[in-house]
């Protein structure tokens, strides 16, 4: 998928591959669930979760999260994870 960050590095934007349009995804948004501006987020995974209760929101995260946060979380992960790997070289020494 080929997305860059926008305006923060919580923030990234997606482009669509099959219309000429953007997907804007906030990783902090609704206490870190995140939040995307795709069709399924906003009418299917959205409702799902405003209707969910609290617990089962902290629990399954995950299936709340449209293929663009997964990405974008997954992207986070794989630069906390060079740093962390950087910071136990260095600690090595
Ligand atoms: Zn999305």
């Amino acid at each position: 998928m080929d997305f860059k960050v926008y305006d923060s590095p919580t923030r990234y934007l997606f482009k669509s591959s099959k219309k000429n349009e953007a997907h804007l995804v906030d990783l902090l948004a609704r206490d870190m669930i995140g939040e995307c501006s795709c069709e399924h987020y906003q009418f299917k995974l959205l409702p799902a979760l405003e209707a969910a209760p609290r617990a089962e929101r902290a629990e399954q995260s995950a299936k709340f999260r449209c293929k663009h946060i997964l990405t974008a979380r997954n992207a986070v992960t794989d630069i906390f994870l060079c740093a962390l790997k950087a910071t136990s070289e260095i600690n090595e020494q």
